[in-house]
């Protein structure tokens, strides 16, 4: 940072300075003087300072991509700001605009039924109704047409633990239904049953203990709404971390592209610039290390890594990742909201366990989904941190308001203490023999489904697993050294899929689909291999023919330099989650 000899610049500028002031009358000469003169350096300190900033982003950009990377970046960035000029001419965009309410009325009428025998509540009704009515109507709205999760055909979304667990949490409702952790003196239980799901999942990440005397105060953590917000507020503590420890004032972050949208998310929430590390399959899609370094500066306030991502179910290189952050002094967030109460369980149940957790000694901050594989009741989740310092940076404290000294240590202001309970219910019914043999289960399915893809002779050839999967997920994609009468189009199979009832996920960049094995999908998995080998023959060969609906939005949206319509789309989307008829 430029210091005050840099004012010397400012120097040229002097003798025609004082000429114009020596016209002034004497008294104020020299005041006036000073003032012209602080305010000339001011002037030229503050160009300096502008050239520096852009001259060390421009740095930073060229060592961050590289001098390819930043010239592909340029390349892009013209391109679709001329697609989107493209997009504006008024005969495109009237085009767009028919055929985006077009797309938007469809989702309508798949989303939301309408016709005869569909009544819809849009004011309160003037006399409540009877207890027995709104029970029937409760029973019907449970009742209506929907993928069949129960049947097993929902990729992730359901993290059914069984019936008994389902009644338990009914009871836990029950009898918590009115709690609310934001008065612990109130419900002094549910306080309870909140700092013991916490230390249960700090014990089970090898959180550092006060023992261990490593850590100050040894490791602590929160309970959450969701991996959402678990990591929200991981990303949220970093960056205080680094504006009260370093002044950083700019924050970044490094992801791994195959890292979950929520850390995205929190960059848009809190003003933070996201990195998007590529994670090539030379890589075996994980986490590009050498571009995670380059991109790493004094605005650097948190790396990333997942175990497993979402989209291909890959676990990153958690140990590299860990030198890279010890030795530049920044905290590592690992994010296990999908590994959950899987991943910790690998090593017991004999299949290969890569490192994840607190014993590798990089790690600060892991986001564990309770609601996920914990199999708890959804809108839990837990966010562990190394050390009790590292925790206080999430909290939100107001001394002054006048409705009293106000605490909360995460999002929100209320919470459900029905929700504590009903997960704190399930960790103790699970237990670890529990958690053992659903890992067993769930792992298991996953490598039946693998085997299935690399060896049938009915799939192998037309379809090539991503990486190497170790946990639940599997994705897969076409094979391209297919012969052309074996290719398919991954998106013709996820429609197909659809089409036999199945709800599983299509992925873009590359052109994918993966399943997430549930619970409810392990006693159906050699049905869906049936339904794949049957949907992958009927796709043979027919990889350029008309497109279905997954080829449609991820064929078009993948080729679009610019998302505005895909905006514009989810946009209409979430409207009609609101819509009522
Ligand atoms: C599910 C998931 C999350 C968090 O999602 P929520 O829907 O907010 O619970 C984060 N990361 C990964 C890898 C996930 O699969």
């Amino acid at each position: 940072m430029p210091g005050s000899s840099r004012l010397a610049i400012s120097l040229p500028n002097l003798p025609n300075l004082r000429q114009r002031s020596s016209l002034l009358r004497p008294t104020t000469l020299s005041r006036q003087q000073a003032l012209l003169y602080a305010l000339d350096a001011l002037r030229n300190v503050l160009l300096l300072l502008f050239v520096l900033r852009y001259t060390r982003k421009s740095l930073l950009q060229l060592r961050g991509h590289g001098l390819f990377g930043t010239l592909k970046g340029a390349y892009k960035s013209i391109y679709r700001n001329l697609y989107a000029l493209f997009l504006r001419l008024p005969f495109v965009n009237a085009r767009i605009r028919a055929d985006v309410s077009k797309a938007i009325l469809e989702l309508e009428t798949k989303l939301v039924p309408s016709g005869p025998g569909v009544l819809s509540y849009t004011t309160l009704p003037t006399m409540g109704w009877s207890v027995e009515q709104v029970r029937s109507e409760l029973g019907k709205l449970g009742e209506m047409k929907h993928t069949r999760w129960e049947d097993g055909r929902v990729s992730g979304a359901v993290y059914h633990g069984g019936d008994e667990l389902a009644e338990l949490h009914a009871q836990a409702f029950k009898q918590f239904g009115v709690s609310n952790p934001i008065h612990p003196d109130v419900f002094p239980g549910v306080r309870k049953m909140e700092a013991e799901v916490v230390a249960m999942t700090l014990a089970l990440f090898h959180a550092p203990t006060i023992e261990d005397g490593k850590a100050e105060g040894g490791g602590a953590g929160v309970t959450t709404s969701g991996g959402t917000e678990s990591i929200l507020m991981a990303v949220l503590a970093a960056r205080q971390k680094a504006y009260h420890e370093r002044n950083v004032r700019e924050p970044e972050i490094i992801l791994p592209e195959t890292a979950h949208t929520a850390f995205r998310k929190a960059g848009e929430y809190f003003g933070i610039q996201v990195h998007l590390v590529p994670c090539p399959a030379a890589n075996n899609y994980r986490v590009h290390i050498a571009s995670v370094r380059r991109l790493i500066n004094s605005n650097t306030i948190l790396l990333v890594g997942s175990a497993p991502n979402f989209p291909h179910g890959i676990v990153d290189d958690i140990s590299a990742l860990s030198r890279l952050a010890l030795k530049h002094k920044l905290p590592l967030h690992v994010d296990c909201c999908l590994g959950s109460f899987i991943i910790p369980f690998l090593e017991k149940a004999g299949y290969p366990a890569p490192d994840f957790d607190f014993r590798v000694p990089g790690v600060t901050s892991i986001s564990v989904d309770t609601h996920k594989y914990g199999f708890a009741p959804k809108g839990n989740s837990v966010v562990l941190y190394r050390s009790k310092a590292l925790r206080r940076y999430q909290y939100y404290v107001c001394p002054d308001w006048s409705g009293g000294v106000y605490a909360s240590p995460s999002m929100a202001g209320s919470r459900p203490g029905a929700l504590i309970a009903g997960c704190w219910a399930s960790l103790m019914r699970m237990g670890e023999d529990g958690y053992l043999d659903t890992c067993l289960k769930i792992v298991g399915a996953r490598q039946r489904i693998e085997d299935a893809i690399r060896g049938s002779e009915k799939l192998c050839r037309s379809l090539s697993v991503i990486g190497k999967p170790l946990v639940s997920v599997i994705a897969f994609q076409a094979n391209e050294n297919a012969e052309q009468a074996e290719r398919v189009d991954i998106y013709d199979v996820a429609d197909g899929m659809s089409a036999k009832g199945w709800h599983l996920n299509a992925l873009q960049d590359p052109a994918a689909m993966h399943v997430a094995v549930t619970m409810p999908i392990v006693g159906v998995v050699e049905e869906l291999i049936a339904d794949l080998e049957a949907v992958v023959a009927q796709c043979r060969g027919k990889a350029s023919e008309k497109k279905g609906d997954a080829a449609a939005l991820y064929g078009v949206a993948g080729a679009l330099p610019d998302k505005r319509i895909v905006r514009e789309l989810a946009g209409g989307f979430l409207d009609t989650l609101y819509k009522t008829w």
